[in-house]
């Protein structure tokens, strides 16, 4: 992908949290990455590693504690309230939980229509219902389900409302934070699919937060792995499932099950030892030294960075150059 159309650029991101006196939080600590218009960049990791902290400072919803953001060229964190009103209209998210982060006091049309008002984007209460009515059915509702309230409709009938909702006010950049995690194992697929469907008819760029890898798999372009804070490798969907170099990647795709048993029966299992250690706290040098397989000495003093190992593929790990 050419330098041209990188949409966001993310240099040495850091965000940190004080818990008290003593104590800080590294939740993303130094991270950089590009994402290229149009393509959707899947971050995965286990819980606590820091991927849905790096999604929210990237799009502003954290102030940054060391690092920049540039979207278009443009550092999220010091945009004045003009530049800041017009990025938050390009730039939207569609939450984790459908339950919890909409409205249950609002009508659907209400909940999907907020935004717009906000940009005074309809000229009259008629264009607005059309508006509406058109959104809800792009995401497989019905026209008439506007004058609905949210209790009224299952979880994943809800994240297509906060669907049509982060869609209203055209957006061209999607932060999708664990958009089916909270959702039935049978209606995650039929979301992911519809995702998949808009990003193409809306030409959307998007940011596709899980921990699930084989879902990201389906739905993105390149796929980053982080772990304690630190993206450990980045790489092609098709590439990183494939040729995975980073141990902590291999033990991730290792971990996935397969249907076929004979297939499950020759395949490597790589097991972590132990649990992820505290990000507070986390080990010096490498932050995986504690688990992977293949620790020495000199991944418990140096910290690896992050280098293209491969074409397009890159890997923080003493294991590669
Ligand atoms: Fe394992 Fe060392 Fe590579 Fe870290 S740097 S992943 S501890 S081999």
């Amino acid at each position: 992908m050419s330098e041209q159309n990188v949409i966001m650029e993310v240099n040495h991101l850091k965000k940190y949290f004080r818990l008290d006196s003593k104590r800080t939080l590294k939740a993303v600590d130094d991270v950089s990455f590009k994402i290229y218009e149009g393509e959707t960049l899947g971050i995965v990791g286990e819980s606590g590693c820091g991927k849905t902290t790096c999604g929210r400072t990237c799009i502003g919803m954290y102030d940054r504690t060391d690092g920049e953001v540039l979207y278009r060229g443009e550092d999220v964190h010091k945009m004045d309230t003009a530049k800041k009103k017009e990025f938050t209209k390009k730039v939207q998210m569609i939450f984790q939980d459908p339950y919890s982060s909409l409205d249950p006091r609002m009508k659907v049309h209400d909940i999907i229509a907020e935004g717009m008002r906000i940009h005074k984007m309809n000229a009259s209460r008629a264009e607005e219902i059309e508006e509406v009515q058109n959104l809800l059915r792009s995401v497989g509702l019905n026209a008439e389900h506007a004058s609905r309230y949210v209790h009224e409709f299952s979880g994943g009938q809800r994240q297509r409302i906060g669907i049509a909702r982060a869609l209203a006010v055209n957006p061209e950049f999607l932060l999708c934070d664990e958009p089916i995690s909270a959702l039935d194992v049978s209606v995650q697929a039929q979301v992911v699919n519809l995702l998949i469907k808009l990003q193409k008819e809306r030409s959307l760029t998007s940011m596709f937060i899980a921990h699930d890898l084989s879902m990201v798999k389906h739905i993105s372009d390149r796929v980053g792995v982080m772990y304690l804070g630190n993206m450990v490798e980045l790489a092609p969907s098709g590439e990183l499932y494939k040729n995975p170099f980073h141990p902590y990647t291999q033990a991730l795709l290792s971990a996935i099950p397969i249907p076929d048993p004979k297939i499950a029966r020759n395949k490597k299992q790589i097991r972590l030892q132990g649990e992820v250690p505290s990000p507070v706290n986390p080990p010096a040098g490498c932050h995986f030294c504690s688990r992977c397989p293949y620790v020495t000495d000199r991944c418990k003093s140096e910290t690896p960075v992050l280098k293209e190992t491969a074409p397009g593929h890159f890997t923080a790990c003493h294991l590669y150059g």
